[in-house]
């Protein structure tokens, strides 16, 4: 997944930090981070796009030589996404870590056709709207993931040039 900083692809040491606060951000509400949500948690990370259940199942057996169940995979998603470190992205059934653990928000996705790269954008004032409107409607929000999904300028680009 990119981010909107400009950072390199998969430099290492920023996705090691940008875990690090994850965890971080699940153990200040009590959560228990065992050794397996902290590997799928950097495989997130480490991807950059939003990965499959499958696919973090296979990712994980080439690192550790273990075969998981899928349940355990999904159960380890489940959480989470349920932490706000990770969200689901609905459209294409894969996962994707949260660039913004450490407070509770909306994550607002900009998903691209054609390459299935997952842009993380955050907006307080369209939240605000929203959420002033399931208030009245006393409507009580559990999941906040909003999907736009498009072309990326990348893409674009390179069909233009087809
Ligand atoms: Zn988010
Ligand atoms: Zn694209």
């Amino acid at each position: 997944m990119s981010r909107l900083k400009d950072l390199p692809k998969n430099e290492p040491s920023s996705c090691e930090e940008d875990v690090k606060s994850a965890i971080a951000a699940c153990r200040l509400r009590g959560a228990r981070m065992t050794q397996l949500r902290q590997t799928v948690l950097t495989a997130l990370w480490e991807a950059q796009r939003p990965l499959g259940a499958y696919e973090i199942r296979e990712l994980l057996s080439e690192t550790s030589g273990r075969a998981f169940a899928p349940p355990t995979i999904y159960r380890t998603l489940d959480f989470l996404c349920e932490q706000r470190v990770a969200a689901r992205i609905e459209s294409r059934n894969a996962y994707v870590a949260c660039t913004h653990p450490d407070h509770e928000h909306t994550c607002v996705f900009l998903v691209c056709e054609s390459c299935g790269d997952a842009v993380e954008i955050e907006n307080p004032k369209a939240e605000e709207l929203i959420n002033e409107d399931a208030k009245r409607l006393g409507f009580a929000v559990k999941r906040r993931v909003v999907e736009f999904s498009g072309c990326c300028a990348p893409c674009q680009q390179t069909s233009q040039r087809l």
